[in-house]
């Protein structure tokens, strides 16, 4: 995710606002001798919620998803959403009932194996008994029916996420949680899955979503239903529904269909010239991180005052306009396209080490303005270095806690670890370790112990003082040096 500076003074209001009434269960700011944090004593995963120190309730446990096949007509005339979802998974248990996220909506009808189930709702979970219980090791296949008008979820989050009825369409977009506003999704970064989208809407609206465009078909009622399809595994906060008066280019780059979307509303300019640059400077990231990891490339500039943000939905980018109001900005797009690597292929296990994701696509951001000719990463470094305010360096960047989830010390002091880690062991190291870290954890999920361990590994080196210091010390720790 990048964060829009214009609206960034608000989302830390409604962070800091929503964190007074959210009990934090991740306080641990003091200084740790040993950077590798293990699950969270206390907590323990329940069919409702995948055991997430941040977020406990957030994912299910019990199975583990395949395939999404998510078939969803929307009017956008009168907001109302009718879905069928397919869910097709297997049980890591025996189920005698399972769960699903669902927030909002009406469910019709669900059936397990084609055979009817009880189903109840509490609160943003769907509970599904099947008639006998599914046993462990074995594929299952939950078909959920579905209506309603969609509403986006105002909890414990930076700001809104989910579905939110635009003036021409609709906008499914959120980070950590924006699924389950949609469909039911076993909504937790931790089970990747792949997804077919046929999306029905009224003629002459576009639907852009992730993945390979599948083309379109007349549906009835004067609606036209598009299929896109994403077959890499993908976590459920990076899905996305992108509908309304667009307007579209298309080609095709290395084999790879290419995609964008622009909100008509928009002048022409700025906004499309800087998507426009996506296979350059996705080709630039791979020459540092390695193939490319998707089979698609695009992105889409939204017209919509909600969304302040960019975030790195996966193959497929979606950027607030503001980051296009004061010209070109490639900064942005190296940022959410260096996330298709570090976010997307690599994808956090839990929220808790997002500086995963923040760090290396803020470090991809000073690589790209180097290799553009302006300010080195070591200059962008010893800028941030000397002038960090004190809530960067009091904030451990490895143990941000839900409140400082998306805050500078995250982005920044993340970017400057990377920097500090480069510094430390030089730069044949260093980017043999970005490649490697990319093709080890391609397609899964990873966390930050794994990342010192890959570290040390491709380094040769011991390097938890260097991690204690810079992802989990509350003080501004000593300038790098090569060791
Ligand atoms: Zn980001």
């Amino acid at each position: 995710m990048s964060r829009n500076r214009r609206g960034l003074a608000l989302l830390v209001t409604v962070a800091l606002a929503l964190a007074g009434c959210t009990a934090d269960p991740e306080p641990r700011r003091e200084s740790r001798s040993t950077p590798t944090p293990e699950a969270t004593p206390g907590v323990t995963p329940g069919p409702a919620g995948v055991g997430d120190p941040y977020f406990p309730t957030a994912g299910n446990s019990g199975y583990d998803v395949e395939r999404y096949t998510l078939k969803v007509r929307y009017d956008p005339t009168s907001d109302e959403l009718r879905g069928d979802a397919t869910v097709r998974a297997t049980a890591d248990t025996d189920l005698p009932l399972f769960h699903l996220d669902l927030a909002g909506l009406t469910v019709r009808r669900v059936t397990v194996d084609g055979t009817p189930a009880r189903h109840t709702r509490e609160g943003t979970e769907l509970v599904v008994t099947p008639a006998a219980p599914v046993r462990a090791g074995t594929a299952f296949t939950v078909q959920v029916g579905y209506d309603g008008r969609p509403e986006p979820l105002r909890n414990e989050t930076i700001g809104e996420g989910g579905w939110l009825h635009t003036a021409d369409g609709a906008v499914a977009l959120g980070q950590p949680e924006s699924a389950s506003t949609w469909f039911p999704v076993n909504d937790h970064p931790s089970d990747k899955a792949a997804y077919d989208f046929e999306i029905t809407v009224p003629k002459g609206l576009v639907v852009v979503a992730n993945g390979v465009p599948k083309g379109q078909r007349p549906a009835a009622g004067g609606f036209t239903t598009w299929r896109w399809s994403e077959a890499a595994p993908m976590a459920s906060y990076l899905s996305t529904v992108v509908i309304g008066k667009y307007r579209t280019s298309t080609g095709e780059h290395r084999g790879r269909p290419v995609f964008s979307a622009v909100a008509a509303s928009l002048p022409r300019g700025a906004a499309d010239e800087s998507v426009a640059r996506t296979v350059a400077v996705a080709d630039y990231l791979e020459s540092v991180f390695g193939p490319y990891p998707f089979a698609a490339y695009g992105g889409v500039v939204v017209d919509e005052p909600r969304i302040r943000y960019a975030l790195e939905t996966q193959s497929r980018p979606v950027y607030s306009a503001n980051f296009f109001r004061g010209g070109e900005n490639t900064g942005v797009v190296a940022h959410e396209l260096a996330h298709q690597w570090f976010g997307d292929s690599v994808s956090v296990a839990r929220w808790s080490d997002i500086w995963l994701n923040e760090g290396l696509a803020t470090y991809a951001e000073w690589l790209w303005a180097e290799h553009q000719g302006r300010d080195t990463a070591q200059a962008a470094f010893e800028q941030r270095y000397a002038s960090s305010d004190d809530q960067v360096w009091r904030v451990p960047p490895g143990a941000p806690g839900v409140a400082n989830l998306f805050s500078d010390s995250v982005y920044e002091r993340g970017g400057m670890t990377v920097h500090a880690l480069r510094v430390t062991v030089g730069d044949d190291a260093f980017f043999r370790l970005l490649k490697t870290w990319a093709a080890d954890k391609r397609n899964g999920n990873a966390t930050t112990a794994e990342f010192v361990a890959t570290a040390e590994r491709v380094c040769g080196q011991q390097l938890d003082d260097l991690f204690a210091a810079w992802l989990y010390g509350t003080e501004r720790p000593a300038p790098p040096t090569r060791r």
